[in-house]
């Protein structure tokens, strides 16, 4: 990937007008308040924005993989817990996507292609999250439908996704003898925990998904019985793109915030960016930006080609951009002195934003495993 095609810099340029004129100025207050930017919904959802990777067949705009990351990136610029529009509905429809049937797609996805809805991704658990597969959520068979019970932790736009994918033990008596189910937040059953009080992506939520004897049709099942754990590690495969994307864009958007600030701020008798000590460090962090896009961009191309390195590509790009971006938030932070220190200036936001790109969709760490694991096995190709 060397050069962006017409169209997907078209899209670009569209996704960064809008993000500029209607997102980027609620960014703070978002943060501040820590309220869900339905603003940046409203506009995302009238650009057919919110949810572009649905395909045209579902009345979607049919965003290929690379155009998804180019608005997610562009989102993130401004404000990342907006970005997570985009990303999640990604995330939480994407096990339909590879893995449902065609009723269930033609069912559930017009509604989030055409912004009445949001669609979640209930993975985790208290006691499960990077060894997911140790999930206790169970589903048991009763006539024509499963019953779902247990609890699901951190689940980002939980409460305010109308639908969600959730995973749950259909066989205890094997390792990930896991299903996985629409299930709706009008479901007899379904509740929410208080949102988290976290350290960024503050507008985002995140809150615990209570499964109360929900009984959900068999219909509802998406792909085969037990085959739910594949489904939701090939979704990740695929999604962890999307975070590199969201990582890319937090890091320009704090990149972008020092260089207006470097030119500015006036010390010894001039501009700050005259120091070399200062144009080092606004190198770097270009360089950096730029090597995590590229690989970002990479993996863009394979996760639309679903290559079987997507594996590795998604992995390296997600853990390689998120590192990226704490680097670099917290350099602008250095960049501002004082004042990036302060809630006056969107940097140290920024920082705060980029921590959760190291942790979401696996940890660093087990990004490192999944990428160890593909190398000894030999599928990773070259560009
Ligand atoms: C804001 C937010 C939003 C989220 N959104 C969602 C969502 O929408 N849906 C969803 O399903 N989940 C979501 N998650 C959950 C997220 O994916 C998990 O937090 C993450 O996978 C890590 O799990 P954990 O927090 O239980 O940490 P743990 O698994 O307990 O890990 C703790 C530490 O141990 C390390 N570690 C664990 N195992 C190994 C190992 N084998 N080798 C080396 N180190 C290891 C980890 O890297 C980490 O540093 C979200 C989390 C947050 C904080």
């Amino acid at each position: 990937m060397y050069a962006l095609s017409e169209e997907h810099r078209a899209v670009r340029e569209a996704v960064r007008a809008l993000c500029d004129a209607k997102v980027a100025p609620h960014a703070g207050e978002v943060d501040e308040t820590g309220s869900f930017p339905q603003a940046s919904y409203d506009a995302l959802a009238a650009a057919d924005f919110a949810a572009p990777h649905i395909p045209e067949a579902y009345g979607g705009a049919g965003a290929d993989a690379l155009a998804t990351c180019l608005v997610i990136e562009e989102v993130a610029r401004a404000c990342a817990a907006s970005s997570l529009i985009p990303g999640v509905n990604k995330l939480g429809t994407l096990p339909l996507l590879l893995s449902g049937s065609e009723e269930l797609k033609a069912r559930y996805l017009p509604p989030v292609a055409a912004g009445r809805a949001m669609f979640s991704y209930c993975l985790s658990e208290p006691e499960a999250g990077s060894d997911a597969a140790a999930m206790r959520t169970r589903a048991v068979r009763d006539g024509d439908a499963y019953v779902l019970d247990g609890v699901k932790r951190w689940i980002t736009n939980a409460g305010v996704s109308q639908y969600y994918t959730v995973f749950a033990v259909t066989d205890p008596d094997r390792r990930a003898g896991i299903s996985a189910f629409v299930v709706d937040r009008d479901d007899d059953g379904v509740s929410f925990g208080a949102p988290e009080r976290k350290l960024g992506i503050k507008g985002s939520p995140t809150r615990e998904v209570y499964l109360d004897r929900v009984r959900v049709p068999a219909d509802r099942m998406i792909g085969a019985e037990h085959t739910g754990y594949a489904t939701a590690l090939r979704t990740l495969d695929h999604t962890r793109v999307t975070i590199a994307a969201q990582a890319v864009g937090i890091a320009q958007g704090a990149l972008d915030f020092a260089l207006a600030y470097a030119r500015e701020r006036r010390q010894f008798g001039r501009p700050i960016a005259d120091f070399q000590g200062l144009q080092f460090m606004l190198a770097d962090m270009g360089m950096k930006v730029e090597a995590a896009r590229q690989l970002t961009y990479a993996a863009a191309g394979r996760s639309e080609r679903d290559d079987p390195d997507l594996a590795f590509f998604g992995a390296a790009a997600k853990c390689f951009a998120s590192d990226t971006a704490m680097q670099v938030t917290t350099d602008a932070v250095q960049v501002l002195g004082g004042y990036g220190y302060t809630h006056d200036y969107p940097v140290e936001r920024m920082m705060r934003d980029a921590k959760i790109t190291q942790i979401y969709e696996g940890t660093n760490q087990v990004q490192r495993i999944v990428m160890a694991r593909q190398l000894l096995a030999g599928v990773q190709s070259r560009v």
